[in-house]
């Protein structure tokens, strides 16, 4: 600590040593209240301009219980600010940084007091001192992290000159360790929240994986026949007619063998994307085997789903497979049937495949109705 005034010298201006050595504590506490590793680990609290918390107000009460003090601070010592979580008494929320007392007490491990700031050249000129019923003394406790940096303190200040007693200090300095502790975790918290959206994330992803096929982005069939299952059980309590259309890329064999299994793939997606056009939002299309799709078209009408197979024969005559030359067009046959809620479900499929196996003996590119 800087030597002190006696109060009949208090008004006087400091002597050029005194004035000197205040000088230097205050760029002291300014390049540590500045120096980017604090103010990074002061960031990773992500503490400041945060709204006022019970349990942050309630350390701040009890330290001006026991000080006995008018005023109850828990101060974070920013860039160019000290901005206060916890206000007890009359104070702003914050104050520019030359106003500060807090970023001394930074400077030190232990309580830092100051029986009178008037007395002391380091704060007598400053605003909290020579205002109408300026405060006097300060007592502060360092918030130190885990990691060893000063962010701020908890201190308590009054309007007289006076002194702390060595209990007192202890309480202060416990006291701003549970700030710490409130602080350490909130961070907790925070981690683990953010752990736990990751994990949702993650989870969403694994599910939509599950359920999708990773080529074409459509259901795969695991989840489309469940999703079967579901519709075929509201069938059964009186649901709205479906439609099922079983779908089967012709000469698929051909695309592969002529121009390789990544026109393949490429003719496979198209096929995809032309469904996603095709039908609508309510309906489900699924990759059920290699070059083969099922939809479901749920509250359909046979006419309407035929209407639909006409409408993707026509949209395959006219996109060629992309980056396939020369230009190469897919046809696609198929097999159509309204979802019977008092057939079994392989049943139905036995008698879709059928349908679609006369639509490839019939010559192909064309929907054959069961
Ligand atoms: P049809 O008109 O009678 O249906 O004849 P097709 O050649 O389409 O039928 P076939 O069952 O003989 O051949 C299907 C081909 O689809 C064989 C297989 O290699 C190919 N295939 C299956 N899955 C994939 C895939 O993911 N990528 C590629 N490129 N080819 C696939
Ligand atoms: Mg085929
Ligand atoms: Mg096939």
């Amino acid at each position: 600590m800087l030597p002190t005034h006696d109060a009949s010298t208090a008004d006087l201006p400091a002597p050029p040593d005194l004035a000197a050595a205040a000088a230097a504590a205050g760029a002291a506490a300014d390049a540590l209240a500045k120096n980017e590793d604090r103010l990074q680990a002061l960031a990773r609290y992500a503490i400041l301009d945060t709204p006022m918390e019970p349990a942050f107000d309630e350390l701040a009460v009890i330290a001006g219980h026991v000080c006995g003090a008018a005023v109850a601070l828990v101060s974070f010592v920013d860039r160019e600010r000290q901005w206060f979580k916890a206000v007890v008494g009359d104070m702003p929320p914050e104050t520019p940084l030359d106003q500060s007392v807090c970023r001394h007490a930074l400077l030190q491990p232990g309580v830092f007091v100051v029986p009178d700031l008037a007395q002391d050249p380091r704060f007598a000129s400053m605003r909290i001192v020579t205002q109408a019923h300026p405060l006097r003394f300060y007592a502060g406790a360092p918030l130190v992290t885990p990691d060893g940096y000063a962010l701020g303190t908890l201190c308590v200040l009054d309007h007289q000159p006076r002194d702390l007693g060595e209990r007192e200090r202890q309480m202060l300095a416990a006291l701003g360790r549970q700030v710490v502790r409130l602080l350490e975790l909130g961070r907790a918290n925070e981690r683990q929240g953010q752990m736990l959206v990751e994990l949702d994330e993650a989870r969403r992803q694994m599910s939509v994986l599950a359920h999708t096929d990773a080529l074409t982005g459509l259901a795969n069939r695991r989840s489309f026949t469940e999703r079967l299952r579901q519709e075929l059980a509201l069938l059964q309590r009186g649901g709205e007619p479906a439609c099922l259309l079983m779908m089967d890329i012709d000469h698929f064999k051909r695309v592969n063998d002529v121009h390789g299994h990544h026109a393949g793939d490429q003719a496979l997606q198209l096929f995809a994307g032309l469904c996603r056009d095709v039908f609508r939002a309510a309906d489900v299309v699924s990759r059920w085997g290699g070059e083969e799709f099922l939809a479901l078209l749920p509250a359909t009408r046979l006419e309407q789903a035929q209407a639909v197979a006409q409408r993707i024969h026509a949209a395959l005559a006219l996109q060629p497979v992309p980056g396939v030359e020369p230009p190469l067009l897919l046809t696609v046959s198929m097999g159509l049937a309204a979802f019977d809620p008092l057939r079994p479900l392989d049943l139905t499929l036995r008698t879709l495949d059928a349908a679609l196996y006369t639509a490839k003996r019939e010559g192909r590119n064309r929907t054959v109705l069961v």
